[in-house]
C-alpha cells in the first residue's frame, strides 16, 4: 500500500510527467489544475502503466480525474473499441454518474467525436438504447440499470478495457455486491481494473482479491497536526454561494491579512477581482505569476497595501507573513496534508490564527478527515444574520465619525453647515444624514438577507469549480439577454431596471424580458432585433447615478459547453459528444 501525503509537497510531480496523451494533458491544462493531486500523482502513472489500482480516497481529493485521465489517454492513443463501450464506471447513485460524465466530458475536449453516456434507474430505456446504439466510448451507469441493458444485449462488455468502479462501497453498502461480480465477469480477463473507495471494508477485500490482478494500492494518508493556537470553522455551502457567504463572514470578522485558497489558477484571479469590486484588497498569487511579481505582491501583502492574497496551493508555498490572521479555505483542500500547510500560514510567531473552511455537502466527509488529521474539533460557523450585520455596519460608521471628529479641523465646515441649517431651516441631525448618505453612496445601513439558493440543482454543483454561476441564455428565443453594470451591491431593484429601460428606451414592459439581479450586475431580456437608437439611448442611461453601460452578454467564457449539457439534464440521456473539428461541442 501507498501513502500519499501532500500536493504541497515539492517533490510532486508535474501533470506532464504521469505519462498522459499529449490531448488529454492539453485538456487538464486548460482546466487550470496546477499540479497533480496526491492521489493522482499516485494512481495515474500505474494506470497509464496498464496496472489494475485500489484508491482509498473520498469526494474531493481528484479521484475522478485519476480516473478518468489514464482511461481517455488509452482511449486517445487506441482509438474507439469496436464492439461496445471502451471505458465502464460504475457509480452508486445517478448524480454521481452524471458528475462523472461531465468531468468526462470536460476533460475529452480534445479527442474528436468523444461520447460519454450516463444510464441509470429510474430513467426511460429508450432514449438509453439508441444512446447506446450509437455507440458511447465511455459509459457510466449505476450497476442495477448496467445488468438490465446486459441482459438485454444493449450492452456489450466485450471490447472493454477500463473497469471502473467508483464509491465501490457506497455501492456495496446499497447491496449492488451480486450485480457488480456479474459485471466482473462478464468484461472478460484483459480489461484494466480501476477501484476506489472511501473505506475498505472486508466486502471490498475478498472483491479486489478475486477480480483484480496484483493491484496497486494507493491510500490519501492523514498525518500532521497543526498549532493548536489555529481555531478552525467551518461553512457547509453550496459553490455558487461562497461568495456571498465570504463577504458577510469578512464584515463581521477581525482580521489583518487574510489568505485565501482556491483549486485553480483562474479561480485565483476570479475571485481577487470579484473581492476588488466588492471593495476588498485584494490580489491573486498562482504558478502563472512570475517569480518577482509574487514576492511584489505579497509584499504589499505586508505592508498592508493589499489585505487579501488569494492563492493556490502551490502559489503559497513557504509563505511566511506574520500579518496574516486568518486563512480562508475558499475550495477545500484534496488532501488534509495540504490543509495541514494552508492553516499553517497563520498563527505564525506564537500569534494565535483563525482558519476558515467551505464545504459543500458532497465534500461533508473530508471534513472528518480533517478533523482527524488535525486532532482538533472544526466548529461550524453560522452565517452572521442581518441583525448582526445592520449593528457591525453602524458600529464601524459610528466609529469613522469618531475617528474625524478626533483627528480633524472642521471649523470651517462647521460654519458652513451652521448656515445651511439656519437658511433651509432643516434639523443639524436631518442634514448629517443626508450627508452620511452621500458618504456611504447610500441611505441605508441595513444589510440584505442572505440571497436565496440558486436555480442549479444542489446534487449536480461541480464542487470548487467556477463556471457555474449563470445562464446567459435568455428564456424567449425572440430575445437577448443584456447585461448591465449595477448590481445588489448598488440595492437596484427589478421595478428601477423596468423603469430605467422603458422611460430611457422607450420600450413597453412586456418587451422587457427576465430580470436576473446579480451582486455586481444585471442581466436583463431584451428584444433581439433592439434598434441602434434604442441601444444609444439606453447606453446614456444612469441607474442610481450610474452608467448601466449596458451590453449583449457574451456569456461566460470558461467551459460554457458544460452548462449547456448539464441544463439538459438529468432525464435525457444523450451522448454528451465533443466535436473537436467544428469547435463547440454538440449535443447529438
Ligand atoms: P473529485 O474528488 O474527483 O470529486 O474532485 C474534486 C474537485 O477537484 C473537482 O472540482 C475537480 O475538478 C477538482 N480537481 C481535480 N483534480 C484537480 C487538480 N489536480 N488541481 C485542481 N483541482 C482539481
Amino acid at each position: 500500500m501507498t501513502d500519499v501525503s501532500s500536493s504541497d509537497d515539492p517533490t510532486t510531480p508535474k501533470f506532464s510527467e504521469l505519462g498522459l496523451h499529449p490531448l488529454v494533458l492539453q485538456a487538464v491544462q486548460a482546466q487550470g489544475y496546477e499540479t497533480p493531486t496526491p492521489i493522482q500523482a499516485e494512481t495515474i502513472p500505474a494506470l497509464v502503466e496498464g496496472r489494475d489500482v485500489i484508491g482509498l480516497a473520498q469526494t474531493g481529493t481528484g479521484k475522478t480525474a485519476a480516473f478518468a485521465l489514464p482511461a481517455l489517454s488509452d482511449l486517445a492513443e487506441a482509438g474507439r473499441a469496436n464492439d461496445g463501450p471502451f471505458a465502464l464506471v460504475l457509480t452508486p447513485t445517478r448524480e454521481l454518474a452524471i458528475q462523472v460524465a461531465e468531468a468526462f466530458t470536460s476533460y475529452a475536449t480534445n479527442l474528436d467525436d468523444f461520447s460519454v453516456l450516463p444510464i441509470y434507474g429510474g430513467q426511460a430505456y429508450g432514449p438509453q438504447l439508441s444512446g447506446l446504439k450509437r455507440g458511447a466510448q465511455v459509459v457510466v451507469g449505476t450497476p442495477g440499470r448496467v445488468i438490465d441493458h446486459l441482459k438485454k444485449g444493449s450492452l456489450k462488455l466485450g471490447s472493454l478495457r477500463h473497469l471502473i468502479l467508483d464509491e465501490a462501497d457506497e455501492m456495496l453498502k446499497m447491496g449492488f455486491a451480486e450485480d457488480i461480480e456479474e459485471i466482473f465477469s462478464q468484461s472478460g480477463d484483459s480489461r484494466q481494473v480501476a477501484l476506489f473507495s472511501a473505506t475498505m471494508p472486508t466486502s471490498i477485500h475478498r472483491l479486489t482479491g478475486k477480480y483484480l490482478n496484483n493491484p496497486k494500492e494507493v491510500r490519501v494518508a492523514s498525518k500532521s497536526q497543526t498549532g493548536s493556537n489555529i481555531r478552525q470553522r467551518y461553512h457547509m455551502v453550496q459553490h455558487s454561494h461562497k461568495l456571498d457567504a465570504l463577504t458577510r463572514i469578512l464584515e463581521i470578522e477581525e482580521y489583518e491579512g487574510i489568505i485565501m485558497f482556491v483549486r485553480t489558477k483562474q479561480a485565483t484571479e476570479e475571485l481577487a477581482e470579484k473581492l476588488r469590486a466588492r471593495g476588498f484588497k485584494a490580489s491573486a498569487i498562482n504558478g502563472d505569476i512570475p517569480q518577482q511579481a509574487r514576492e511584489r505582491t505579497i509584499d504589499m501583502l505586508r505592508s498592508g497595501k493589499v489585505d487579501i492574497l488569494v492563492a493556490t496551493d502551490v502559489a503559497a508555498r513557504g509563505l511566511d507573513v506574520e500579518r496574516i490572521t486568518l486563512v480562508v479555505n475558499f475550495d477545500i483542500p484534496h488532501d488534509t496534508e495540504s490543509y495541514v500547510h494552508r492553516i499553517g500560514r497563520t498563527g505564525r510567531a506564537g500569534r494565535s490564527g483563525e482558519a476558515i473552511l467551505f464545504v459543500t455537502p458532497r465534500e461533508q466527509r473530508l471534513l472528518g478527515s480533517i478533523e482527524r488529521a488535525t486532532k482538533q474539533k472544526v466548529e461550524p460557523l453560522s452565517m452572521p444574520s442581518v441583525e448582526q450585520l445592520t449593528n457591525t455596519r453602524v458600529e464601524k460608521f459610528t466609529k469613522r465619525i469618531d475617528d474625524v471628529l478626533a483627528t480633524t479641523e472642521l471649523t470651517e465646515l462647521a460654519t458652513v453647515i451652521e448656515q445651511y441649517e439656519l437658511s433651509r431651516n432643516v434639523p443639524a441631525t436631518d442634514i448629517a444624514a443626508a450627508l452620511a448618505s452621500l458618504v456611504l453612496e447610500s441611505n441605508t445601513l441595513k444589510a440584505d438577507p442572505m440571497p436565496e439558493p440558486s436555480r442549479g440543482k444542489p446534487g449536480r454543483d461541480r464542487d470548487g469549480k467556477p463556471g457555474r454561476e449563470r445562464s446567459s441564455r435568455p428564456r424567449d428565443e425572440n430575445m437577448t439577454t443584456y447585461r448591465l453594470a449595477v448590481g445588489r451591491n448598488e440595492r437596484l431593484q427589478p421595478g428601477a431596471v423596468v423603469g430605467a429601460i422603458a422611460n430611457e428606451g422607450g420600450l413597453t414592459s412586456k418587451e422587457i424580458g427576465h430580470i436576473d439581479i446579480r451582486s455586481n450586475h444585471t442581466l436583463v431580456d431584451l428584444p433581439k432585433d433592439l434598434d441602434s437608437s434604442v441601444m444609444r439611448k439606453l447606453s446614456n442611461t444612469q441607474i442610481q447615478g450610474r452608467p448601466i453601460d449596458i451590453r449583449p452578454d457574451s456569456g461566460r467564457p470558461a467551459r460554457p459547453f458544460k452548462k449547456r449539457n448539464f441544463d439538459k439534464q438529468p432525464g435525457d440521456s444523450r451522448n454528451f459528444r465533443n466535436d473537436r473539428r467544428g469547435g463547440a461541442k454538440k449535443f447529438s
